[in-house]
């Protein structure tokens, strides 16, 4: 199977002044391309050649696990970006979040806190569990919750080469801001 970089729906500008068009051109043009590019090499010749991505981030191992879940988890980050997102989650979905976390402010808190402490490159998610509860968790290196049982429903890159160029060594800055540009209509449909 040849991977493919997703086509974005909006232009690398569009994200300013949250996310840098110059971090957009390194961040997905190089760094996810790059993942594609690993992934579509190392799977030549093994029982992965013709695998989907689920599959891969499901049951391989080593090189060919890091690319793969490297290439789902930037897909999944950058395809819930909107420059004209719904700033607030609204039925279910909002529903879900006062149960589990009282107030959307302080799923926000809970959310911002398990991206700022990450140690090292990883990501955080929200995510859904099996009996359809939310949780929040990180992961390190190319980690994904799939793996765990977990369903995914956001994630926040927190390697430094999702930030760096725009915010430093300010992670939390960029966690926070991160909100502005979160599209809940793209993650209330991808609620099991
Ligand atoms: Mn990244």
């Amino acid at each position: 199977m040849n991977h493919t970089l997703p086509v974005l729906r909006y232009q690398f500008h569009e994200l300013e002044p949250v996310i840098s068009q110059r971090t957009l051109e390194f961040h997905y043009g190089k760094h996810h391309q790059t993942y594609v590019n690993n992934l579509n090499q190392l799977i030549v010749g093994t029982r992965f050649e013709h695998a989907d991505l689920l599959t891969i981030i499901k049951e391989a191992d080593g090189s060919i696990f890091n690319n793969g879940a490297q290439v789902w988890n930037h897909t999944f980050y950058f395809e819930a970006f909107s420059p004209t997102p719904q700033s607030k989650p609204t039925g279910k979905l909002l529903t879900l979040i006062e149960q589990q976390y009282n107030t959307f402010e302080q799923f926000i808190d809970q959310f911002n806190q398990k991206a700022i402490t990450l140690f090292g490159s990883g990501w955080a998610w929200l995510v859904q569990t099996q009996r359809g509860e939310l949780d929040i968790v990180q992961t390190s290196n190319a980690g994904n919750p799939i793996r765990d049982g977990l369903h995914p429903l956001l994630t926040c890159d927190v390697w430094e080469h999702a930030y760096y160029l725009d915010y430093q060594n300010r992670r939390a800055e960029y966690v926070q801001k991160f909100w502005n540009i979160v599209d809940w209509k793209i993650v209330e449909n991808r609620l099991l």
